[in-house]
C-alpha cells in the first residue's frame, strides 16, 4: 500500500466534518439551462451536471456549488428507422429508450445493462457492457452529434466532420459543458444466443485468451472464496430474434434486487462472519445456478437489460479495467488478493465481483481501451464498513498490473498512475479542457486532481 493511500484511509476512529451541500437545480428546458450557466447567473461555482447519478466517483457531485440534475430532459426527439439513428434529450434512460427502439425493431449498438443510467451519463462517463463482436465498445462510441451548453453558457454542436474533436466529448464528464441532446447510431435488432456455465478459476484462466479473441459478448461472476467463476457468453443468432422479457426480468431481479437486499440483512443479522458469508457464497451459487443458467438462453440488448436500480444508490463498487492479454493471471492474482485482505483485514466483499470484455476502442481519448481489448473488473459490496479501504488496496491492486481507469466509476486513482497509462491522452484532454473552460466553472476538487 503507497504513502498517500495509507494517510487516506479513513479508520473510521476519526469523525470527518459533515460537507456543505451543492444546490441542486433541475432545468425543464434549454433555456433555463443557459441561464444557470451564464457567468450572470446567482448559482455558486463549480457546476456539475448530473444524470441518474449512479457513479461511484464524486464526478457528478461536489460539496459545494450547483449540481444540475439532467433528469427532466427526458424527451425521445426523433428515432430514425431508414438512417438507423436516434435522437433523444440527454435525461432519457437507457431502458425507456430501448423500448421505444424496440418498438421499431430497432436496438442500442452493443450491450448496456443498467436501465436506470441516462444517455447523458453514458456518454459523458466512462458505460459498456458484455457487447458481441470486436468493434462495440463504449456507449460514448454510438455518438453521431451532440448538443451542449458551453460552462458559460453559450450554445454548441458537435457532430458530423468533427471526429476528432467529438473523441474529447466523449467521456469528458460534464467538463466541457452540459450535453442537453445526443444523437445515436443504432442497429435492427440482431438476437443472440447466451450459454451459461459455471467453471472453476483455473479453467476460466485456460479459456480467457480464446474467450477474448472470439466473436462473443462475455460477461461472468466471479467468486472469490467459492473458486467459481459464472460465463455469460453472447454469439449473435438469428434463430434467437423473437425474444421473451420476463426470464431476463427474473434473472435480474434476482442479481440486482433480490441477492443485495439478502445480504444486507445477512450482514446485520449473522454476526459471525464465517456463518454469514458461507451462507452469502451458498446463496449467490444457487442464484447463479438456478436463474442465469436455466432461465435464459435467447437475448438481445433490449430483453438482456438490468433494473439494479433497487440497490444501485445503497451498493459500493469500483471498477477497472485490466489488459485482456494478461487477465489469465490477473483473475487468479485478484483470488490471492481477496483472500489476502480478508486475512488482514476482515473485510470482504459480499457481493460477486462482475466482470466483461471490452473491445478496442478509440472513439474517446480518455477510453480506457485506447490501445488494446481490456476486461473490466467490478468489485460490489453492499457494506459500507471496511469499503473504502478496500477500494484503495484494489486500486494499488489494479496499479500494480498496470490497469485504466473511467472516472466516474472508479474509487482511488492516483495521479501519476492515470498519467502513465493515459500517457499523452490525458495531456490532451486538459489542455483542450483548459481552452473551454479557462476560469473552470466546472471543475470540481475531484476532478481537479486529474484535468487542471
Ligand atoms: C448497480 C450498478 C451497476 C452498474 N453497472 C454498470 C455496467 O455494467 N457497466 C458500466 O459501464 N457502468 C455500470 N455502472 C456505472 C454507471 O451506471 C455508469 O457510469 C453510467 O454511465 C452513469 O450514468 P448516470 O446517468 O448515472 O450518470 P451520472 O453517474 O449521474 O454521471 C456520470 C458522469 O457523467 C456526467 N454527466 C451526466 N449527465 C451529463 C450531461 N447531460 N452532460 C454532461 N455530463 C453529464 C457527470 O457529471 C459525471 O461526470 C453501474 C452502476 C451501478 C450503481
Amino acid at each position: 500500500m503507497s504513502v498517500t493511500a495509507a494517510s487516506l484511509r479513513k479508520s473510521g476512529r476519526y469523525r470527518i466534518r459533515p460537507n456543505d451541500q451543492p444546490t441542486v437545480l433541475r432545468p425543464g428546458n434549454l433555456k433555463d439551462l443557459q441561464t444557470i450557466l451564464n457567468p450572470d447567473s446567482p448559482h455558486e461555482l463549480p457546476f456539475r451536471p448530473m444524470g441518474a447519478d449512479t457513479a461511484a466517483t464524486d464526478c457528478n457531485s461536489s460539496s459545494s456549488g450547483t449540481v444540475i440534475d439532467m433528469t427532466a430532459f427526458n424527451e425521445i426527439v426523433h428515432i430514425d428507422v431508414a438512417a438507423e439513428q436516434v435522437t433523444v434529450q440527454a435525461g432519457v434512460r437507457l431502458g425507456p429508450l430501448s423500448s421505444a427502439l424496440a418498438a421499431q425493431g430497432m436496438e442500442l449498438d452493443g450491450s448496456h445493462d443498467l436501465v436506470s443510467r441516462t444517455v447523458g451519463g453514458a456518454v459523458a462517463g466512462g458505460c459498456n457492457g458484455p457487447a458481441i463482436g470486436e468493434d462495440h465498445g463504449l456507449f460514448a462510441a454510438q455518438v453521431i452529434s451532440m448538443k451542449l451548453v458551453t460552462p458559460t453558457g453559450n450554445l454548441l454542436t458537435v457532430g458530423s466532420g468533427q471526429e476528432s474533436l467529438l473523441s474529447v466529448f466523449r467521456l469528458s464528464y460534464g467538463m466541457l459543458g452540459v450535453i442537453y441532446e445526443v444523437t445515436l447510431k443504432v442497429q435492427a435488432i440482431a438476437g443472440f444466443k447466451a450459454s451459461h456455465r459455471r467453471c472453476s478459476l483455473a479453467q476460466f484462466s485456460r479459456a480467457i485468451d480464446p474467450l477474448v479473441r472470439a466473436n462473443v459478448g462475455m460477461r461472468f461472476l466471479f467468486l472469490p472464496f467459492s473458486d467459481a467463476v459464472y460465463l455469460d457468453l453472447r454469439r449473435f443468432d438469428d434463430s434467437a430474434r423473437a425474444t421473451a422479457n420476463i426470464p431476463w426480468k427474473i434473472k435480474d431481479w434476482g442479481e440486482s434486487t433480490v441477492l443485495p437486499h439478502v445480504f444486507k440483512s445477512l450482514n446485520r443479522i449473522i454476526p459471525a462472519p464465517g456463518v454469514r458469508y458461507r451462507l452469502i457464497d451458498e446463496l449467490s451459487k444457487l442464484t447463479q445456478g438456478l436463474v442465469s443458467s436455466r432461465l435464459v438462453s435467447n437475448g438481445s440488448t433490449a430483453t438482456a437489460q438490468s433494473c439494479g436500480h433497487g440497490a444501485a444508490g445503497s451498493l459500493q463498487y469500483s471498477t477497472w479495467f485490466f489488459p485482456a492479454v494478461d487477465f489469465s493471471l490477473v483473475i487468479q492474482a485478484y483470488k490471492d488478493f481477496c483472500a489476502r485482505i480478508r486475512e488482514e483485514s476482515g473485510f470482504r466483499c459480499d457481493l460477486p465481483t462482475v466482470g466483461y470484455r471490452l473491445s478496442r476502442d478509440r472513439s474517446a481519448v480518455l477510453s480506457p481501451s485506447f490501445d488494446e481489448p481490456m476486461i473490466a473488473l467490478r468489485a460490489m459490496s453492499t457494506q459500507k464498513k471496511g469499503w473504502d479501504d478496500f477500494a484503495i488496496d484494489f486500486g494499488d491492486f489494479a496499479k500494480h498490473w498496470g490497469a485504466t481507469p473511467v472516472f466516474n466509476q472508479t474509487k482511488e486513482v492516483d495521479l501519476a498512475h492515470a498519467k502513465s497509462v493515459l500517457h499523452t491522452r490525458l495531456e490532451y484532454f486538459r489542455k483542450v479542457r483548459r481552452q473551454i473552460d479557462p476560469e473552470r466553472r466546472m471543475m470540481n476538487p475531484f476532478l481537479s486532481q486529474y484535468f487542471l
